[in-house]
């Protein structure tokens, strides 16, 4: 194994010295000096291996350095490193068409950004104009980015800091069985009593003021929450039957994380914005991006569309996105992620669920899982209580130490830990990670009643 602990030590020196970390009080972290990464794996400088169970931020659909990417980003970086967004220019045109030939329906125009954070500004920014309305309705348990807009949008506890812009922003419940908040007792009956809660939100907020209705997929950090048969399909007929734009955030869930390439194609709906960022070219160069149905892109025909970005559409940003997206072809990447979710992840998991008193629920698919965390599976307590910190808390703290202590790196938020390996995970990987998140959760059930 690698190892060299004088270099890692300066890395992290100059580390606490200067980088401000994310989401962080800056006094109380201590970051994982990373001395290189491949396929689903990471390590650090002192001999360390880590199976990245996490695929970082759930971005690395492809795995770490992939080949064909790597020596796409090279090859661009050679030919051509930047260009201003207003020229044309073939890895460009080439990935917006690879995209726009993946997305669903007549989505066939593609605005490019950094992230996925800007892609929701930007799809708000849309549908505020073509429809000449303001507010925008958005679920509770969602995760939609940190900028303005985005960080309003979000239904997690990292808005509250930001509520301040909040104007025009008004969230409602999704469906979410295991924690149903119409007390429902079947998937029919949540998925039912959803859109109805939905209809009525829209009845009094008045629907001659509301843009859009921005929903995840699935949802991802909010819970990886596959929706009802019926739930998406649903508010598509109530965006249509108001005249409000639906937009699809698929920045987490697109791009084979689902075992589809839209986890939109699970459900056959056609938003009229899609999303996405991160599996696009699995962040290897930032890159984020709007698809725009044809009647909305038709607004900004003779009008300009009052919203742009330096590195729009960045030329290493999208080689690298054509490169990822024809390797995921060529390879059957977003098959294998539907296959290694179907045939190990979810049996394993389940099996894993029978046996350890902590584990309330088991939910996803492809690989997008969620294990959600209780202290009592009668009362479905939640291992941790709802809260701003996130991951903070001890018992999941104790969880996720653990994991790392076996060498798997897990992904952890609130009282849920995700299986969200690569859609490269071999099923020797994933196996090899189940076997190792079993035990690790030994040190969740000590926190239970059981
Ligand atoms: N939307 C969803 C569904 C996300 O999961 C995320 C990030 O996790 C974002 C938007 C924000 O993307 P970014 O962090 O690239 O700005």
């Amino acid at each position: 194994a690698f190892a060299d602990p004088a270099a890692g030590a300066a890395v992290k020196a100059d580390d606490r010295a200067h980088v401000f970390h994310s989401w962080s009080a800056q006094g109380l972290i201590d970051p994982l000096a990373v001395a290189g990464a491949e396929g689903s794996y990471f390590w650090d400088y002192d001999g360390n291996r880590y199976l990245d169970f996490s695929s970082q931020l759930v971005n690395t659909n492809i795995g770490h350095q992939h080949p064909k990417v790597v020596a796409a980003i090279q090859e661009q970086a050679g030919k051509l490193c930047t260009l201003a967004p207003g020229f044309a220019v073939d890895v460009r045109s080439e990935a917006a068409r690879l995209i726009a030939e993946r997305t669903p329906g007549d989505l066939d125009k593609i605005f490019f950004t950094n992230g996925g954070a800007e892609a929701v500004e930007n799809a708000v920014r849309m549908a505020r104009l073509h429809t000449g309305r303001s507010k925008v309705l958005s679920t509770y348990r969602s995760y939609h980015g940190a900028t303005a807009a985005a960080i309003n949008l979000t239904g997690d506890p990292r808005r509250w800091p930001s509520d301040t812009a909040s104007a025009g922003v008004v969230h409602f419940w999704g469906p979410f069985l295991y924690r149903s908040p119409f007390h429902a007792e079947n998937e029919a009956q949540e998925c039912e009593r959803a859109l109805a809660h939905l209809e009525q939100t829209i009845a009094f907020e008045g629907p001659q003021s509301i843009a859009a209705i921005i929903l995840e997929s699935v949802p991802g950090t909010a819970g990886i929450m596959v929706p009802p048969p019926g739930y998406l399909a649903g508010v598509r007929e109530i965006c249509d039957r108001y005249g409000i734009v639906y937009i699809l955030d698929e920045v987490m869930a697109g791009f084979g994380r689902t075992g589809r390439w839209f986890a939109a194609d699970h459900f056959d709906v056609t938003p009229d914005l899609l999303t996405f960022a991160k599996g696009v070219n699995s962040g290897y160069v930032p890159l984020g991006g709007v698809a725009i149905s044809a009647e909305i892109a038709a607004t900004f025909d003779q009008r300009p569309f009052p919203g742009g970005l330096t590195y729009s559409g960045h030329p290493l940003a999208c080689a690298s996105a054509v490169a990822t997206i024809n390797a995921m072809a060529e390879e059957r990447i977003v098959e294998n992620a539907a296959e290694i979710g179907e045939n190990v992840i979810g049996p394993a998991l389940r099996e894993i669920a029978e046996r350890h008193p902590s584990v309330g629920e088991v939910r996803g698919l492809g690989v997008f899982w969620a294990l959600d965390l209780v202290k009592n599976k009668e009362t479905r307590e939640p291992l941790v209580a709802y809260n701003a910190s996130g991951a903070a808390n001890a018992p999941m703290a104790e969880f996720a130490a653990a994991c790392k202590r076996a060498g798997l790196w897990p992904f952890v938020n609130m009282n849920r830990t995700h299986v969200v390996p690569p859609c490269t995970v071999t099923e020797a990987e994933a196996k090899e990670g189940l076997a190792l998140l079993d035990e690790a959760l030994t040190a969740a059930d000590a926190h239970t009643d059981a």
